[in-house]
């Protein structure tokens, strides 16, 4: 299996960057980000305690988002690897995830962070507001909490995979089709190392 974690701030292009990515390489997408959003307009009791912490911009507990994945992930074992989009987003759910991964007989292969400042962030997020009509996407101050989120309880994910040496960082900006070619050498590289080992 080749798992890619797919890394980086809200608005960093993750979602667009796995589109791309599967079509590529054929890889499995779970997106907590939309497995939330499915349970939130679902309008069940969990879905309203979920809607509260995302409308706000905070994250949502580990245990309930794990509980997604791990179901997710059981059910697709045959799977060629997976693209694994808004998870690990505290360095509890990284450390998890490699339980579960070993459980399979699978681990991560790379952690591969898309790189953009701040203030393209927040510009790509008001942007993406007009069309998502996603209520976190509409409101500066929500925006500026979710960065503040990532850059307090997120960035610090990337120094548990730099210690396994997993860690690899792209720059987010520029066209997508250049920001697809940069994923695109760093997949082959980890690659040809992991087929080299
Ligand atoms: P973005 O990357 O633009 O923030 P996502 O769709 O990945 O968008 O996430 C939207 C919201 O869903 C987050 O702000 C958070 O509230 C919640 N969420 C998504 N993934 C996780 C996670 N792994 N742990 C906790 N909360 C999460």
């Amino acid at each position: 299996m080749f798992n890619l974690v797919i890394f980086g701030p809200p608005g960093s292009g993750k979602g667009t960057q796995s589109e791309y990515i599967i079509k590529k390489y054929g890889l499995m997408h779970l997106s907590t980000g939309d497995l939330l959003r499915a349970e939130k307009n679902s309008g069940s009791e969990l879905g309203n305690r979920i809607k509260e912490l995302i409308d706000a911009g905070n994250l949502v507990p580990d245990e309930m988002v794990e509980e997604m994945v791990k179901k997710h992930v059981m059910l697709n074992r045959n799977a060629a690897g997976f693209i694994f989009d808004g998870f690990p987003r505290t360095t509890a759910q990284a450390e998890w995830l490699d339980n579960l991964l070993a459980c399979i007989g699978e681990s991560v292969t790379l952690m591969l962070t898309l790189d953009v400042d701040d203030d393209e962030l927040r510009t790509r997020i008001l942007e993406r507001g007009k069309i998502s009509g996603r209520a976190d996407d509409q409101n500066v101050s929500i925006i500026n909490n979710r960065i503040a989120v990532y850059h307090k309880q997120t960035q610090p994910v990337i120094n548990f995979y730099a210690a396994q040496d997993k860690y690899v960082s792209v720059n987010g900006v520029g066209s997508l089709d250049k920001v697809f070619d940069r994923i695109c050498r760093a997949m082959d590289n980890a690659q040809q190392l992991e087929l080299a080992m």
